[in-house]
C-alpha cells in the first residue's frame, strides 16, 4: 500500500489509518451474525457495528480533508494527474476500488478548495510520467508497480518512484504540455482534451 498522494516537493500524505477500525468492524459482524436476528442483543451488536461504519467514515473524511487544505493554503498551483479518474471510467459498469474513492475525493476537494483560496487548479495527463526521468527525460523501458525506487541509467539520478512521477506532472501541467510514447513532450494538449478516455 502507498501513500494517498505524492507531492513533486517530497511530501508524502501517508496512508489513511483504518487497520484498526477495519479490525473492529469484522469483529463485531462476527459477534452479530452469532445473534438471533431482531432479538435484544443483535439490536444492541448491530447499533455498535454502525458507530463503527460511521467511525471509520470519520477517519477518512478527517484525512481527506486535513490533507487536501494543507496543500491549497500552502501551493498557489496544482496539478493533478488523470489516471486513477480514467480508470474509474472504463471500468464504469464495476465497483471502484475503496482507494478510487478516496482518491476521487481528494481531488474533488482540491479543486473545490483551490476555487476557495484562489489557486489554480488542472487534471493533467499522466501518461509515461512514471517512467521518464524528470532530471533528464530518458525512458525506462518498464517499470512494474512493486518498484518504488529506480536509478535512471542514463543521468544516474536516484529516484523514488512517485516523487520522480509527481514532478513530471508538474512539468506537463506548468509547459501545458504531454509526454509522448518517446521522451519528448508534444504540444497541443488543450484543457479538454484532458478528460479524454485513453
Ligand atoms: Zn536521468
Amino acid at each position: 500500500m502507498k501513500d494517498l498522494a505524492t507531492l513533486s516537493n517530497g511530501f508524502k500524505s501517508g496512508r489513511i489509518q483504518l487497520k484498526e477500525v477495519d479490525g473492529k468492524i469484522r469483529k463485531q459482524s462476527q459477534i452479530l451474525s452469532k445473534r438471533v436476528k431482531n432479538g435484544c442483543n443483535w439490536i444492541k451488536a448491530k447499533t455498535k457495528l454502525n458507530r463503527l461504519y460511521q467511525r471509520k467514515k470519520n477517519i477518512v473524511i478527517d484525512f481527506l480533508h486535513k490533507t487536501t487544505t494543507k496543500i491549497v493554503r500552502e501551493f498557489d498551483e496544482i496539478y493533478v494527474g488523470n489516471v486513477n479518474s480514467q480508470l474509474g471510467l472504463k471500468n464504469k459498469y464495476l465497483a471502484r476500488t475503496t482507494t478510487d474513492q478516496h482518491w476521487f475525493e481528494f481531488k474533488r476537494q482540491l479543486e473545490y478548495k483551490s476555487d476557495w483560496y484562489d489557486k489554480h487548479f488542472m487534471v493533467v495527463d499522466e501518461k509515461y510520467t512514471s517512467k521518464i526521468c524528470s532530471n533528464c527525460e530518458y525512458v525506462t523501458e518498464s517499470l512494474e508497480l512493486n518498484i518504488r525506487q529506480w536509478i535512471c541509467p542514463e543521468c544516474k539520478m536516484h529516484h523514488d518512484r512517485d516523487i520522480n512521477a509527481a514532478c513530471n506532472i508538474l512539468t506537463v501541467g506548468t509547459t501545458g504540455l504531454a509526454f509522448s510514447k518517446i521522451n519528448t513532450l508534444v504540444g497541443g494538449l488543450g484543457i479538454h482534451d484532458l478528460h479524454r478516455s485513453w
